[in-house]
């Protein structure tokens, strides 16, 4: 974190949950936390309903952490906005991330007692 801001990588899970506590635009932006849930399951529709909150998400210096926390924590990340996405985002990208984990798995041999 050379320049102050956090940077992104190789945190365990305490320390990304430490940087976002610490770093969050939405934790002192006064703005409703209603915005950060939007109702509709249309993506169009939802993206209009939490546009203040996606426009905070935006400029937030821990949005890829927080977006991190989500997928890592999904019991709580599948609700709502996280790192500036709608949860039917991160269930797709969740979705893309295993297939990719289950394919890097397949191709990497395995060594025995490993
Ligand atoms: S990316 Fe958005 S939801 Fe996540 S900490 Fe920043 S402002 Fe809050």
């Amino acid at each position: 974190m050379t320049s102050g801001r956090p940077t992104p990588g190789g945190q365990g899970l305490t320390e990304v949950r430490l940087l976002v506590m610490l770093y969050a635009a939405c934790s002192d932006s006064g703005l409703d936390p209603d915005l950060w849930f939007p109702v509709s399951q249309d993506p169009a529709t939802a993206r209009r309903e939490a546009a203040a909150a996606l426009m905070l998400c935006a400029a937030c210096v821990v949005r890829t952490h927080c977006l991190e926390l989500a997928l890592r924590h999904w019991p709580a990340g599948q609700h709502g906005i996280w790192g500036g996405t709608l949860p039917s985002e991160r269930q797709a990208l969740r979705e893309r991330l295993t297939a990719h984990a289950r394919q890097a798995d397949h191709l990497v041999p395995r060594v025995p007692g490993f």
